[in-house]
């Protein structure tokens, strides 16, 4: 029996080697876990751009994230280095979902831009981790490609319609096919105009936004572009959420007979309610969400089927893995994509967005992406762009390397004069002509 018993011992051991080998291979290897998490927080163009980093014990192995909130990027710095970085050192790094759950519910009270863009940095350096150890780039990971490229807008803008035409012929040339338009007389271009003082002497002295002449002169640029270009191109115009709901329904209702992509922003998120007034008086498609940064935001919007166009900015909502609920909400009701892309996002930002369109179904446009001059030095490996469409490169995780000692050369301040310095990278205000302040 001891014979017996140690010859069946010694098979026995070899068996539960091979089953361990099995087992391995089956459930992967042991997950690397959380050894650091650190902020870099650079400036080399116009806007403060956060990046989180996500440091493993496994040598070489790391990932980026994008948290870039520019209003209030000192805040984001300090949520992700003196909140998530304790509660996250030591975690594995492959339990994405259960990290963000985590993150989400430790302070208590939930949502607001400052804990979603801490979150979001953290979220996406995970998911750019993952990446890297499967040696596939993350929309691999999410079903794969659903298109080969994505189509883009251009911007453009003028002090009348004859600016704005030439602008979308000149976006046209470039191969673009979507243009959004706007009045663009002001510091916002493409959001609408901030004209100089109209009022009577003694209201207001600084600059003031006119809703009724910028709702008028859009108007004009719809009417003349069409007239003169006609409906080969796509058109869209940014509300940026600056008029009453009335006024708003209003001149969704005058633009249908131009026949936009989308208006993006009519309404602020603080009158949701009313999208369902403007969806029952008219069909021009809408595109909202830049600002949501709660589930009880955009889910009513979705289900009801009161937008066309889901617009949340990544970051704003907690990064890649609420995006991608949010864009699967959509689907199932016939709501597309079109992610808030600015250049307050950072170059890692936008490549998560990429991977994002490239694998949902229901994607519809990107705005923004094009990464160039010193902020494609610094952030190597962004998508390449061509004929109005971005393309992703094909290496694991986002496929972006960061040159930190490049971005630690723009310290936040770095690229910024006058009121935005001042205001610490934060944006002023905005009056009507008798002094009355309006969103942004
Ligand atoms: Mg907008």
């Amino acid at each position: 029996m001891v014979v017996a018993g140690a010859a069946a011992g010694l098979g026995g051991s070899r068996q539960v080697q091979a089953q361990e080998k099995m087992a391995r291979a089956t459930r992967g290897m042991p997950s690397p876990k959380i050894k650091d998490v650190t902020v870099i927080a650079t400036q080399p163009a116009g806007a403060r751009l956060t990046v989180v980093k996500v440091v493993t014990d496994q040598d070489g192995l790391y990932g980026y994230g994008c948290a870039t909130f520019t209003q209030r990027a000192d805040a984001v710095v300090v949520a992700v280095e003196k909140y998530l970085r304790p509660l996250l050192i030591g975690k594995p790094v492959n339990r994405i979902e259960d990290i963000w759950q985590t993150c989400y519910n430790s302070s208590y009270w939930r949502n607001g831009p400052v804990l979603n863009n801490a979150i979001s940095g953290v979220d996406e350096a995970l998911w750019d981790i993952k990446g890297r150890q499967a040696g596939m780039p993350v929309y691999e990971l999410w079903g794969g490609k659903c298109r080969e490229a994505i189509l883009t807008f251009a911007n453009t803008g003028g002090a009348d319609p004859k600016q704005v035409v030439d602008g979308v012929r000149q976006a046209m040339a470039r191969g673009y096919t979507h243009v959004r338009v706007g009045a663009g007389y002001g510091r916002r271009a493409g959001g609408g105009g901030q004209a100089e003082p109209t009022g009577p002497k003694g209201l207001h002295e600084g600059p003031v936004f006119d809703r009724g002449a910028n709702l008028r002169l859009m108007l004009q640029i719809f009417e003349v572009c069409r007239k003169d270009i006609g409906f080969e191109v796509e058109l869209m115009h940014d509300m940026h959420e600056r008029y009453s709901p009335r006024e708003a329904i209003q001149f969704v209702k005058d633009c249908e007979r131009f026949k936009l992509y989308f208006l993006e922003d009519p309404l602020s998120p603080e009158d949701n309610d009313w999208y369902r007034q403007m969806r029952s008086q008219c069909a021009t498609p809408i595109a909202m969400g830049e600002l949501f940064n709660s589930p009880h935001e955009w889910t009513p919007l979705i289900v009801e089927r009161l937008i066309d166009y889901i617009r949340c900015h990544v970051s704003q909502v907690s990064g890649v893995t609420q995006a991608r609920k949010i864009a699967s909400l959509a689907e199932q009701f016939g709501v597309k994509t079109a992610w808030h892309g600015p250049n307050d996002v950072s170059p890692v930002g936008h490549t998560a967005q990429l991977h994002l369109d490239l694998a949902s179904y229901n994607f519809g446009i990107q705005e923004g992406g094009i990464i160039t001059g010193v902020l494609a030095e610094m952030f190597k490996g962004c998508a390449a762009f061509k004929d109005g469409y971005l393309w992703a490169s094909d290496t694991p995780g986002w496929g972006v390397e960061v040159d930190e000692k490049m971005a630690a050369k723009f310290p936040y301040g770095a690229n910024e004069q006058g009121e935005h310095g001042r205001l610490n990278g934060g944006w002023g205000e905005l009056r009507l002509s008798d002094g009355t302040v309006i969103k942004q």
